[in-house]
């Protein structure tokens, strides 16, 4: 069964300030494109980490070894 992507929904979510993305609201091309560069993308990060744009995996550990 073909499923339709659910971009507008997405977007409602979407905690990534970076407006000019391609892939914002396109959640599998967003996730793929991080991960290709050991990253992680914007909404696992809480807002004042996600808004430096350091998306790397060092600062995911840094921000949630510190809680
Ligand atoms: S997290 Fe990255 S890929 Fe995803 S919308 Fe934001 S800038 Fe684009």
């Amino acid at each position: 069964m073909a499923r339709h992507c659910t971009v507008e929904h997405n977007l409602e979510h979407c905690p990534c300030t970076y407006d000019p993305c391609p892939r914002k609201g396109i959640c599998c091309e967003c996730i793929a494109y991080h991960l290709k560069m050991d990253q992680l993308p914007a909404c696992a990060f809480p807002p004042e980490v996600e808004s430096t744009y350091d998306r790397s995996f060092r600062r995911f550990i840094q921000t949630y070894s510190k809680r």
